[in-house]
């Protein structure tokens, strides 16, 4: 499961846990974006800071687990990188699944070699409530044919939503796991 996770929080847990249950994953890599290029000029907590967050919030869950390997990548990350990394390490196409939101997965086709993309894996995406999800009709064939699409419980919320409440000093408990609340607070993350 791929994401800037800034912060992680309940909607990607939740959507994380429907995908396993519905696919029959067996193991969840939750793969935290390192330093994205299409992201330089967004200020975002570090990369470090977005990995011990998600190590926080999947604590204990014996079937999750977080990869450094888009953080430990010096050169520009990208998805088919890290993909095709995956599958040296020994696992096949077939069983790979890579999924992410909705409105990431619609910007696929503006991803570095994205036409690659489905040979490698099985695309799967969750719907956010409020969301259309119309837009992957336009999706290019290739891509669609190999797009799964789960639902997932109606929790409307996002990390936008969370930075925008630190900011404006209001609470983010029961938003994300309680351990990410205290790591956001003792490192005085999202303030400015
Ligand atoms: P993002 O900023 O974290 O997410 C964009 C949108 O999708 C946000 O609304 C986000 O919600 C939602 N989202 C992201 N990950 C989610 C998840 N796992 N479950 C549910 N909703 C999720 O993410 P991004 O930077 O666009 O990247 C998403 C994935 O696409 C990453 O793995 C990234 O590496 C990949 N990507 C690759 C390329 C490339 O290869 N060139 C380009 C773009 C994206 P929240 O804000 O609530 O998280």
């Amino acid at each position: 499961m791929g994401g800037t996770f800034d912060p992680i929080h309940y909607g990607h847990l939740l959507a994380a846990e429907e995908a396993r249950i519905n696919l029959g994953i067996d193991r969840l890599i939750f793969v935290p974006t390192g330093d994205p290029p299409y992201k330089r000029a967004q200020k975002i907590a570090s990369a470090e800071d977005r990995y011990a967050m998600t190590l926080l919030a999947t604590a204990g869950v014996t079937e999750y687990s977080v990869s450094r390997i888009e953080i430990d990548r010096t050169e520009e990350t990208h998805t088919v990188d890290t993909l095709q990394e995956f599958i040296k390490s020994g696992i096949n196409p077939e069983d790979l699944y890579f999924i992410t939101g909705l409105d990431a997965m619609l910007s696929i086709t503006s991803w570095y070699e994205f036409e690659k993309i489905p040979e490698l894996c099985t695309l799967v995406t969750a719907r956010r409530p409020g969301y259309s999800v119309r837009g992957i009709e336009k999706l290019p064939d290739f891509i669609k044919d190999k797009l799964k699409y789960i639902e997932i419980p109606q929790f409307a919320i996002s990390s936008t939503e969370i930075r925008e409440r630190i900011r404006n000093k209001r609470g983010i408990r029961f938003l994300v796991p309680h351990l990410v609340e205290i790591y956001i607070e003792s490192n005085n993350l999202y303030l400015f």
